[in-house]
């Protein structure tokens, strides 16, 4: 797969060189590159933003800069005739991304993520790449954060271990929270007693049965309580 991550601060995104990701992509199943939108901002001093129209706090980043890296990536993906890509925007205005988002991003060729700072990205960068390409608005939740390099870094470690092959053991992957809607039941390792608390018995037993049978209720219980929209609760 490959992601290019467009962002006025690239160097945010060397953290992707350590881990599981860091290994796919020495390996090539995931190639990442972070692009500078100043690079595309032909002014002395480099401008991506201006004051909005209509007024109000803060400034908002300009359409020009965000053309130009948009068109190279796009002309550079047309030339090498691969599927075209898919442009994510996270946003708090965005759709919660959810795990079968991050699922179903996994199975694309190409993702551009476009990391707004400030108040954001010209409305028409969205409304013009909207008609040339798939678009996604995606929050991370409900709250705001000052860019989205943090919110592109987790979506990207969130589809980037669904990529097959970047998770050693596939298994690992099934019984996840989130993977059918639950959340995950509690793990234990050894020892078997660490400062007086003791691991549960069934995960002792040996039958198979009952432990897959406890780690069910584990799951159901610790949904209803912890997260009982998940379950469907209106009352949540
Ligand atoms: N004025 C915007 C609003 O109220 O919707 C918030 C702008 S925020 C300070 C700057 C950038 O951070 C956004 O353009 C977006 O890229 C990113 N961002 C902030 N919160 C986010 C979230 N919850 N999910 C995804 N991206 C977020």
């Amino acid at each position: 797969m490959r992601i290019d991550i467009v962002t006025i601060f690239p160097e945010f995104f060397r953290v992707l060189d350590v881990s599981l990701l860091g290994k796919a992509r020495t390996s090539g199943l995931l190639d990442v590159r972070a692009h500078d939108l100043r690079d595309h901002a032909h002014d002395r001093h480099r401008t991506v933003d201006d004051t909005p129209y209509g007024g109000g706090a803060g400034m908002v980043m300009k359409p020009e800069p965000w053309g130009e890296a948009l068109d190279g990536i796009l002309d550079e993906a047309a030339a090498a005739g691969g599927p075209g890509p898919t442009l994510i925007v996270p946003s708090p205005a965005g759709e919660p991304f959810r795990q079968p988002i991050a699922a179903e991003l996994a199975q694309l060729d190409h993702l551009v993520f476009a990391c707004g700072r400030y108040e954001g990205i010209d409305q028409r960068v969205v409304d013009h790449y909207d008609e040339r390409m798939p678009v996604r608005l995606l929050s991370l939740g409900d709250y705001v954060l000052n860019g989205g390099e943090v919110a592109a870094m987790a979506m990207v470690e969130a589809i980037g271990r669904l990529v097959p092959g970047v998770v050693g053991n596939p298994e690992s992957l099934v019984e996840e929270s989130h993977q059918d809607g639950l959340l995950e039941y509690p793990s234990y390792t050894k020892p078997q007693v660490w400062r007086g608390l003791e691991v549960p018995d069934v995960l002792r037993s040996g039958n198979h049965g009952a432990v897959a049978a406890w780690r069910h209720e584990q799951r159901i219980e610790r949904t209803r309580r912890v997260r009982p929209d998940l379950l469907g609760d209106d009352d949540a």
